[in-house]
C-alpha cells in the first residue's frame, strides 16, 4: 500500500523523490470513513500512530518513494516554467471498490524541491476549507479530488498571523495537469510528452486505447475537451466559482483541482468573484467556460508537436477539435439548466426560459440557489419557503412561471418528473461562503470542530431538507455577503 505510484514508472523527469521534513506533534484531526471504506484501507488503522505520521509526512512506509511532481502552468496568463509540487508530495497508489486505482498526495506536509522560497506548509484553514468543498462537490456527483483526512501538524505556520498548520490527505484518480504538458513543452521534450499523453489515456481515457499516434493524440484531446466543457457545465449548474483556473489547476482527468479561493455564488451574478486576488475577475462565475477553453488551447498547443511534423497542419488539427469546445459546453450547460427547471432535454424554448430566469435573478439579485429551490417547492405545491422575496414578487417572475408551467405541460412533464429531475439538480445546502468562513475561523482559533462537522453533514446530504441544519440553506443578509477569500496558502 502507498508505496508505488505510476510515475517510477514514467521516468524521474516526472517528478523529484522528496526528503521528508517530520513536523512537531501529528495528529488526526478528521477521518473521511466513507472514503476510508470505499479505498479499502482500515478505519482503525487509519487512526493508529503509524499512519498518522505516514499521513503527516513524517514518516514513509518501507520501500515508498515520496515524490513531487513536476509542472508548470500559466499562472493569471502568466506562463511560470517551473512551478511543481510545492507544498505537497505523492504518497503513493491506493485501488477504490470499482477497482479504478487512485493518488494519495499529501498537501502541507514540507517542502520539496519546487518549494521556491515556500515553507511548504498550510493552515488549517486552508486544508479545512478544502475538505468541506470536495466533499460538497462529491456529493453533487462533480467530479472532484477528495480529502481522507486532515491532520494537526502541532506547528504554526506564518501567513498574515500565524496560524495553526495542517495537512491535508488529498485522493485524486490522477494530479496530471495541463501545467504537466506545459512543463515538458517549455523544455521541447517531446518524449516525454508522448509518455504523458499514453498515461493519461491509460489512466483516465481507457476507451482510446486502441488510436495510435496522431489519432490519439487528437482524440485525447477532444477527449479531454468533452470533459472539461461537461465538468464547466456542472459548476454553473451550482453556481461554484473554482477562483484560479491556471493551467496548473485544470487536471486532464476532469476533476475539481486545488481547492483555493473557491465559493459558491449567493446572489445569481456572472461577475460575481469571490477571491482577493482575482483583482480583474479573470475567473469570475461567468468566465469560467471561457478560461477552461482558454486552458484547453494551452493544453492543445503542447501537444502540436505530437499532432503533425508540419506546424500549420498541427495547428489546423488541433484548432478544429478546439472550435468544438464552446458548443459541447453550451449543450452541457444547456441540459444541466433543463435540469435544474425540470426537463429531461434542453432545446431552445427550454434554454429561453432558463436565461429569461437568470435575467430576471441578476436584476434583482436574487440567491441563486434558495430561487432553485423555490422551484423546487413550487412543483412540490408547496409554499416556496426560501424563493426571495423581490423576485417572487414581481410581476415578470409571475408570468415567466406561468409559461414555465405551460412548457412543461407542452413536453409532458409531470410535476413528479420534474421534482424528480429538480431534486437532484437543486441543491438546498450549499457551502456558504461567510458560513464557511466562520467554521474554518473558528476551528483555527479555539481547536472547535463543531461547526466544520456541521458543514460537512450538509455538504453530504445537499438535496434533503434537515430542519437541524436549515440555517445553513439561509442566503447571507447584505453585510455577510461579499466577503473575499484568499488561496489561503
Ligand atoms: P496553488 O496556488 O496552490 O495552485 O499553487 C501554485 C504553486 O505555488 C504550486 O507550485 C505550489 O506548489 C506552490 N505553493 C503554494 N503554496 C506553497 C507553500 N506554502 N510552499 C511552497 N510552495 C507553495
Ligand atoms: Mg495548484
Ligand atoms: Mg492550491
Amino acid at each position: 500500500m502507498w508505496t508505488q505510484h505510476r510515475y517510477q514508472a514514467l521516468s524521474e523527469r516526472f517528478y523529484a523523490p522528496v526528503t521528508l521534513t517530520p513536523c512537531a506533534e501529528p495528529s488526526l484531526l478528521l477521518l473521511n470513513e466513507a472514503l476510508a471504506e470505499d479505498l479499502n484501507l482500515d478505519a482503525e488503522w487509519l487512526r493508529s500512530a503509524e499512519a498518522v505520521s505516514c499521513l503527516a509526512g513524517n514518516t514513509a512506509l518501507d520501500g515508498a518513494e515520496p515524490a513531487a511532481l513536476a509542472y508548470a502552468g500559466h499562472q493569471f496568463g502568466n506562463f511560470v516554467p517551473s512551478l511543481g509540487d510545492g507544498r505537497a508530495l505523492l504518497l503513493g497508489e491506493a485501488i477504490s471498490s470499482d477497482g479504478r486505482p487512485v493518488e494519495i498526495q499529501l498537501k502541507g506536509s514540507g517542502p520539496t524541491r519546487f518549494s521556491r522560497g515556500g515553507d511548504g506548509r498550510a493552515p488549517l484553514e486552508a486544508v479545512l476549507r478544502e475538505y468541506i468543498f470536495s466533499e460538497a462537490m462529491h456529493a453533487l456527483a462533480i467530479p472532484t479530488t477528495r480529502t481522507l483526512a486532515v491532520i494537526s501538524t502541532g506547528e504554526r505556520v506564518l501567513r498574515e498571523t500565524m496560524q495553526p498548520g495542517a495537512v491535508l490527505v488529498r485522493v485524486a484518480e490522477s494530479h496530471v495537469r495541463v501545467g504537466t504538458f506545459q512543463f515538458f513543452a517549455a523544455r521541447g521534450d517531446h518524449e516525454a510528452l508522448r509518455l504523458l499523453v499514453d498515461d493519461v489515456v491509460e489512466r483516465s481515457y481507457p476507451e482510446l486505447r486502441p488510436l495510435e499516434g496522431r489519432e490519439r493524440v487528437l482524440a485525447l484531446l477532444r477527449a479531454v475537451c468533452g470533459r472539461q466543457a461537461r465538468l464547466v457545465a456542472r459548476w454553473m449548474g451550482v453556481g461554484f466559482i473554482h477562483g484560479v483556473m491556471n493551467t496548473d489547476n485544470i487536471a486532464l482527468s476532469g476533476e475539481t483541482i486545488d481547492y483555493g479561493p473557491t465559493a459558491f455564488l449567493d446572489p445569481y451574478s456572472p461577475a460575481a468573484v469571490f477571491s482577493s486576488i482575482d483583482r480583474r475577475g479573470r475567473y469570475a462565475y461567468g468566465n469560467q467556460p471561457g478560461m477552461a477553453a482558454w486552458g484547453m488551447a494551452r493544453l492543445a498547443e503542447t501537444l502540436l508537436p505530437l499532432i503533425a511534423a508540419d506546424a500549420d497542419e498541427a495547428t489546423a488539427a488541433a484548432q478544429a477539435v478546439l472550435d468544438g469546445f464552446a458548443d459541447a459546453f453550451q449543450e452541457a450547460y444547456d441540459l444541466v439548466f433543463a435540469q435544474k427547471l425540470g426537463f429531461a432535454a434542453a432545446d431552445a424554448e427550454v434554454a429561453g426560459l432558463s436565461s429569461r430566469l437568470l435575467a430576471q435573478m441578476s436584476e434583482v439579485e436574487a440567491d441563486f440557489t434558495a430561487t432553485f429551490t423555490g422551484l423546487n417547492d413550487i412543483v412540490a405545491g408547496r409554499e416556496p419557503e426560501l424563493l426571495p422575496q423581490l423576485l417572487g414578487a414581481s410581476p415578470a417572475f409571475a408570468a415567466w412561471r406561468q409559461e414555465w408551467a405551460d412548457v412543461r405541460s407542452e413536453r409532458g412533464m409531470s410535476p413528479e418528473a420534474s421534482l424528480a429531475l429538480m431534486q437532484r439538480a437543486n441543491p438546498r445546502y450549499i457551502m456558504r461562503n461567510h458560513r464557511v468562513a466562520n467554521a474554518v475561523e473558528t476551528a483555527a482559533a479555539t481547536g472547535s470542530l463543531a461547526g466544520v462537522s456541521d458543514l460537512l453533514d450538509a455538504a453530504r446530504n445537499p438535496f434533503e431538507k434537515n430542519p437541524k441544519l436549515d440555517y445553513l440553506a439561509v442566503p447571507p443578509s447584505p453585510e455577510e455577503r461579499g466577503l473575499r477569500t484568499t488561496c489561503g496558502t
